[in-house]
């Protein structure tokens, strides 16, 4: 039985589209392994959000050639956003790889796996060995990542909603990745939440790269309600489906309809990904983002309103082309007044054949790492004390098995997505009770179980 080891570089969507061609080479008899040592073929699952994960992934590939002395029939392939952007000219970046698929061709991974197996298998010569690069589109692609393997115990599952964007921020790479908006039809995404909840699953995490404004070109409004929140109603209406959850959201698509569904519909967990990127207006504009920062705050608001205890996380870039002082000032400004739960800070990053790599002003590395040093402590300061006063309070846990820094320990997550450490035994997995905090460290809760679960 061949083996094959996947690496995932970036986000969930990804995480999601390795599971699908793992199960779909796992259907065609081959064995997924952990150790590279052991595989007859690579892959990585590459990430072009930024500079840095795309260098991680050809730096990775470089260093694997050398398996190929002891394995020579061993196959090496680039899965997902870098393969699709980079296309055909990964094959000059690193010669030893045999074959490069896009976003919309993962479904054609092992069909092309199989062919290159055998002719790396029975090849004499190097020059009869064609690599094969697939980076067209696919109607329908959108529905190919929907079946998933769950492992023994698990609690928690990534259901992909959709493809792409079309909002065409300026410094974002994802439209040319991912493509246009498509949205699979909800009596699908459906059809898979119920079997992954009768298969034990509790909690999904929805995703699309521009998730709120799920279906809006392809499904129609009913009763005014937007595609997304039919969706979310439909999810919701599952048995034995606990929480719901979906990332990663736009801050334009919290219409009317979304807000008012937090009020009504008590699955949908008490956290949201509400992006930000800059906290100045003329920073908003060119990056054409479609929100002033007066209306982000009065967003953040309602939304707090209209469920109590909500979190909030976000994501802030420093440094775009043409940040000043007094532009940072204004995102350290919005910072401090949001008070998010957590937030993740880049420098930002060039992304090839994007409007702002080519912009004039382009700040300095050293501007760009102080103002992210300097952000990071405000943020953590906030999460600091989110976490802080916790303690001594008791809040709901799903427990989704041992910690991975202390196997003896049990951890999981609150409806808010702390992460909780806790004394338990394995019967307590999958299980939702409540906790009580008893102190918090970096960006863990520590507690104790209040009730004997059985
Ligand atoms: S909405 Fe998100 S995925 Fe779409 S272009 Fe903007 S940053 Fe990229």
């Amino acid at each position: 039985m061949p083996g094959v080891y996947i690496k995932t570089y970036g986000c969930q969507m990804n995480e999601r589209d390795s599971e699908q061609v793992s199960k779909m080479l796992s259907e065609r008899g081959y064995a997924m392994v952990h150790d590279e040592t052991e595989a007859d073929v690579i892959l990585l699952n590459t990430c072009s959000v930024r500079d840095m994960a795309e260098q991680k992934a050809i730096g990775k590939m470089g260093m694997l050639r050398k398996l190929r002395q002891q394995r020579p029939h061993l196959v090496f392939g680039y899965l997902g956003c870098m393969a699709q952007a980079r296309g055909e000219s990964l094959l000059k970046t690193s010669p030893h790889v045999d074959l490069v698929v896009g976003t919309q061709k993962f479904h054609r991974v092992a069909d092309y796996v199989d062919e290159l197996l055998h002719t790396r298998m029975h090849a004499l010569i190097d020059d009869e060995r064609r690599p094969i690069v697939d980076t067209d589109e696919e109607p329908g692609s959108q529905s190919t990542i929907r079946d998933q393997d769950l492992v023994p115990r698990q609690v928690t599952a990534f259901v992909s909603i959709m493809q792409g964007c079309n909002m065409h921020c300026a410094f974002c790479i994802v439209p040319q990745t991912r493509g246009a908006e498509r949205g699979r039809p909800i009596n699908d995404i459906v059809a898979e939440v119920r079997s992954l909840a009768e298969r034990g699953i509790k909690e999904v995490t929805l995703l699309g790269q521009i998730v709120n404004l799920y279906g809006r070109h392809e499904f129609p409004k009913v009763d005014g309600k937007s595609p997304f929140v039919q969706l979310l109603e439909a999810v919701c209406a599952v048995d034995g489906i606990e929480r719901v959850r979906f990332t990663s959201p736009h801050p334009i698509g919290y219409r009317d309809d979304l807000i008012e569904a937090f009020t009504r519909l008590p699955k949908l967990v008490e956290h949201i990904h509400l992006p930000l990127q800059s906290g100045s207006d003329r920073i908003l504009k060119i990056m054409r983002r479609g929100y002033t920062a007066e209306k982000f705050l009065s967003l953040a608001t309602r939304i707090r309103d209209a469920r109590p205890g909500m979190a909030i996380t976000t994501d802030i870039i420093v440094g775009f082309p043409g940040e000043t002082d007094a532009d940072y000032e204004m995102t350290r400004a919005l910072c401090e007044a949001a008070s998010f739960d957590n937030a993740f800070v880049f420098r930002y990053s060039p992304r090839q054949n994007t409007p702002a790599a080519t912009m004039e002003q382009q700040v300095p590395e050293e501007v760009k790492e102080a103002r992210n040093q300097d952000l990071l402590n405000v943020v953590n300061r906030h999460c600091a004390e989110k976490l802080q006063s916790l303690v001594g309070s008791t809040v709901e846990v799903l427990c989704e098995g041992p910690s991975r820094h202390n196997p003896d320990r049990l951890t999981g997550r609150t409806r808010t997505n702390k992460i909780v450490i806790f004394e338990g035994a394995p019967r307590h997995v999958g299980a939702v009770f409540p906790v009580h905090i008893t102190r918090a460290s970096g960006f863990t809760l520590y507690g104790d179980p209040v009730l004997h679960i059985d």
